[in-house]
Parts: C-alpha cells; structure tokens; sequence
C-alpha cells in the first residue's frame, strides 16, 4: 500500500490533481489519449476515502469492460490496500446484475434466475419467432433473462419504486463512470436514476474517441453533461505522457476536423528533439505492406547484439525493442491475414487479439452447462473446469445422433485453456463465473508480457499503448470504411476519424503509417487512395519511407499546436 497523505496526490500533475481532489458535486474530466485518466480516477477514489473520509463502501466505479474493471480494481487495491474491496467496481452489465440479484421478486424473477446462454436463446427463438412478449414468457419459464435485460429490468424497477431508488442513492453516495463517451440510452437511464441531479457522479472520457456508436453508444451525453447535472465541474486535462511530440502533433492535425471538444489541445509531456518524425510507407501492394512491417520490426529488434543496455528509450536501428514493444493496427479484421503470414515467415512471434467473447468459442456453453448441472463437483473451480472438460471430451468422441451440433473434443480442450484464467480469477464461486461468462467475459488472449508482436483491431486498441505501433491500412474505403454499396454520411466519417486518431495515439515512440496501392476487398482487387484522414496532416510530421509516391520536400521544423 502506497503512502497516504499528502502523498497520494503527488504522482499527479497539477490538472490532475485538481480533478482528484474537486470536492464533491458532478464533476466531467474532458480527458484525451495518455492524459492519465485512469491514474486520476483511482487517486480521486483514494484521495475521498483516505483524505476525506468517504467510506470506500459508499464508492461505485463503473466501466464499460471487465478488463478496464479488473486494472482499476488492481490501481485501488494498490493505492488504498484491504479497504479497496469495498469499493463497488464493476461493469453495467454486473450492476445491473447485482440490483436484480437484491430485487429478484419486485422485478418478476424467482430467486435462482439465471442469464440466458446462445443456445437458451436460440431456442426460445425459435419456438417464439418475432413475438418478443412470447419469447421473454418463454425465457421466464426456465428461469432465464436476456443479457439486455441485465440493464432493462433495473431500469423499469427503479422507475417504478422510488423508495428502492432512494436506497440506492444512500448507499453509492459516490458514483464514478470511465469512458463515459461510449454511455449508451439505457446505460445512461440508469445513471440517472442511481445519480440526483446534484449528485457526486465523476464522469471521465473523451468525445473524440466516441468509436461505438455501432452498437448505441452516443456521445450526445458527454456533451451534455452540464445540463443534466446541476452546477457541474468541469476539468481538463491536456498533458500526454504517452507519446512522442511528432506523433501527438500528428493525431492532434488528425482529429481537428471532427474533434468535438472545443479548444481541443494536448500538450506533450515529452520533448525529446531527437523523436522520429511519423513513419510513412506506400505500398504497390498488401504483400509489399506487409513486408515493410516485417522488414522494419526486423530493423527494430533484430540488432540484439547491440541493443544498448542503459538506454531505456528507443533511440535509433535495434536498441532496446522487444516484439512485445511492437503492435499492428488494422481497422477490419481481414486484413490481419496477410500480416501474419508474413510474420510467421520471417519467424516473428505474434499474438493476436480481437474482442472475442469467451462464450461465443466452441465448446464453452457445454462447459458451462455441465459445471451448472454437476453442482456437486469437488475442487477449486480450474479443477472442475478441467475435469468437466475431460467428461465432455470423451463424450464427443464419440459422436452421437444427439451430440451437441459440431463440438469436437479438441475445441473442448480448446475451450478449458480458455477458462483457466477466468477461473481462476473466479476461485471457487461457480456462480460469479457462470454470470462473468454470460456478461461477456473476453477471451484472455493478450498477455501483455509475452515475447511477441500485437495484432490487433482499432476497437481493440483502445485504451493501450505500445512503444511502436504500425497503422496499415491507411486507404480510402478503409478508414474511413465504407461497405460495397453504401455511402457514409458525415457522422460515419467522424466516427471513423476518431478511430483513425485512436490508433494514431497508441503510439509511444515511434508510429508508422502505410497504404497499399493495391487491395483485394469484398472479392475483387481493386486501386486503392491513401486515406483522406492523412491529407490533413502536415507533411513535415511525415518520414516517407520508400515507395512509388512522388516525394515530398522534406520539412524538419515540427509545427507543435
Ligand atoms: P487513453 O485515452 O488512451 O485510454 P488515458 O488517459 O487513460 O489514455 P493512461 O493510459 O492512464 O492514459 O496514461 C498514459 C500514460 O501516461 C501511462 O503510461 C501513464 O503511466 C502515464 N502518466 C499518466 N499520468 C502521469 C503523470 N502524472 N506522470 C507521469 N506519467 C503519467
Ligand atoms: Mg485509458
């Protein structure tokens, strides 16, 4: 446990240590890409409780994944010791799960209700077709809820029971919500219930990496804030501690066009005058992009013998970088393909990860349905999984006509390494890991002390950081995207240009962006453009790095905002 005191705050800088420290009241933090939001969230958290005395159990820290849960979670545990666990930390998904757990008989649940699985509603689908009030009565009957409804039915509770709403407003007096750019209607219903006008709701985020809207997210709430919550604080925090100043100047230029947060600036902590300008690589085709990754992480790293020891940076050609310093950026999933073919050729260790859910993998829900039915099983949970894993293996060797559809035993054996570490994590409570499963548990696939290079979606990226990060890809039609037969409108191209300046502020120390000439999409290959989203860029941030562009007059002099 860290000092408390004085102290706690003295890892900030002074904006941000003016939002840890803001008294009580709503408060919105306008954070951008590697400000610190989530240092200032935790030390806000520690501060109340250690400075102010806030109980830690009147705490509610809510964010969008279990993830971004579990590290804040770690931050507090580090910053307040024991007392942190009673902080409430936990997604929308488990909040709301918790509010129905406590109010199972108001909201119409019997007591043992559980989160419906793909094949539970799959067949309930069926049998109900488009009929939605058939189909919850028949999810109802097996004692099951639909994973929306983790949010819906919280909400339909609360409006109607404003004593319970009350009791809840008691108990999380302190209410803190990460990312909150990406809130959705529901999500935001809720908050509104749990949180009086003039409650202490600390919202964190930054509107210009609002990349969800896809799936209901809408921005529209951050940037309202104020008039939803009364006489509300407002602080910025504007200094990056991430990036190179060539790479910050770059994604500043990018996202000015769309950026939704007025005077946006960030000002860079670090001022190396030796940083490298922004990598840039025009590609004839997919293959020659995907070489030039290679090539270059071959540069990068290859020079083991002389990596300079007592350099902590990376300073020039092979000192001091490890593929695991190294990550790929792509905005579609298929173009990951070429470059890992590449990679395997040249040897290079990779790992890739995308937002996979743990329960969409194969042979995952007959583990769990198993585990659910043989309650009786001894063991910590692993052990189980493991032991189950083995039963359900043997079975689908041998198959039957009633078989579970296409399970194999491999992908069963595939499944039980997948939910080792959930299980783990879980130690013995079947239940907590049966509703982390069902909320959306991700597949554990990034572990960020491997010996190897990321691949990884933009989506994905979100949140990270890597030393050096290559964008590829960087063509009209891919970022932004477009689909065969649809022309984006003017919201589409911001939010793809939002994603654009995610990527772009992944990048620690060296960033590198490239474009093929050539690519074959939806089918057929087709003449690609750069992207639009570069040509706002000054071309003096830019090292252009062979290719068949015309070259560029070189300009040196960095324009920093
Ligand atoms: P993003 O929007 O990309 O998620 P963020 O605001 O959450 O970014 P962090 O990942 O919390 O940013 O911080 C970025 C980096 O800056 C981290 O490596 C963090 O340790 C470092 N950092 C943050 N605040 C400070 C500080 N006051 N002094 C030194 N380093 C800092
Ligand atoms: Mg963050």
């Amino acid at each position: 446990m860290e000092e408390v005191g004085t102290g706690l705050l003295d890892r900030l800088d002074a904006m941000q240590r003016v939002a840890a420290s803001a008294p009580g009241g709503p408060l919105l933090i306008v954070a951008g890409p590697g400000t610190g939001k989530t240092r200032t969230l935790t030390h806000r958290i520690a501060y109340l409780c250690a400075e102010l005395n806030v109980f830690p159990e009147t705490c509610l820290a809510i964010t969008f994944t279990r993830r971004a849960a579990e590290e804040l979670r770690h931050r507090l545990d580090g910053l307040l010791g024991p007392v942190a666990e009673d902080v409430t930390v936990g997604t929308f998904h488990s909040l709301g799960l918790t509010i129905l757990r406590e109010n199972a008989e108001a909201a119409g649940l019997p007591p043992d209700f559980r989160i419906a699985d793909d094949a539970d509603r799959t067949t309930a689908r069926a049998e109900a077709g488009d009929d939605e009030g058939t189909y919850t009565a028949l999810l109802r009957k097996q004692h099951l809820v639909d994973l929306d409804e983790l949010l819906t039915l919280p909400v339909e509770l609360l409006r109607g029971d404003r004593k319970l709403v009350q009791r809840y407003r008691e108990r999380w007096r302190w209410i803190f919500v990460d990312e909150y750019q990406d809130v959705d209607a529901v999500q935001y219903d809720l908050l509104r219930l749990l949180s009086p006008a003039d409650g202490n709701l600390c919202a964190i985020g930054d509107p210009d990496q609002a990349i969800y809207s896809f799936r209901g997210a809408d921005v529209g709430y951050f940037l309202r804030f104020s008039e939803d919550f009364t006489d509300a604080r407002l602080v910025r925090l504007n200094r990056n501690y991430r990036s190179s100043a060539p790479i910050l100047a770059a994604a500043v230029q990018a996202i000015a066009p769309s950026s939704l947060v007025r005077g946006r600036r960030l000002d860079p902590a670090r001022l190396d005058p030796e940083a490298p300008l922004v990598g840039r690589y025009p590609a004839a085709s997919v293959a020659d992009e995907a070489d030039f990754v290679v090539r270059t992480i071959d540069e990068l790293v290859g020079g083991l013998s002389h990596r300079s020891l007592d350099s902590g940076r990376i300073d020039g050609r092979g000192s001091n970088v490890s593929f695991s310093d190294i990550a790929v950026l792509y905005r579609t999933d298929a173009q990951a393909a070429p470059i890992l073919d590449a990679l395997a050729r040249a040897n290079i260790p990779v790992q890739k990860r995308s937002h996979d859910r743990l329960r969409d993998r194969p042979g995952v829900s007959a583990i769990a349905r198993e585990l659910r039915h043989a309650d009786g099983l001894d063991g910590g949970l692993p052990a189980r999984v493991r032991l189950v894993g083995q039963v359900l293996a043997d079975r689908f060797a041998t198959p039957t006509l009633d078989s579970t559809g296409s399970v194999r035993p491999e992908d069963v054996r595939t499944a039980v390494d997948l939910l080792t570490p959930l299980a783990r994590r879980c130690g013995d409570d079947l239940p907590l890991f049966l509703s982390q499963l069902a909320t959306g548990a991700e597949v554990d696939a990034l572990d960020p002390r491997a010996e190897a290079v990321t691949l990884l979606t933009l989506h994905a990226a979100k949140g990270l950081e890597f030393p050096v990060v290559f964008l590829v890809g960087c063509e009209d039609g891919l970022l932004p995207l477009r689909w065969p037969g649809s022309t984006p409108d003017e919201d589409d191209v911001a939010e793809e240009r939002r994603l654009f300046f995610v990527g772009l502020t992944r990048a620690q120390d060296r960033l590198y962006v490239s474009h093929a000439a050539r690519r074959t999409r939806h089918g057929s290959e087709r003449d690609c453009r750069p992207s639009p989203f570069l040509d706002v860029i000054d071309p003096g941030l830019f090292e252009r790095l062979g290719g068949e562009e015309p070259a560029r007059p070189k300009n040196r002099q960095l324009r920093l905002m």
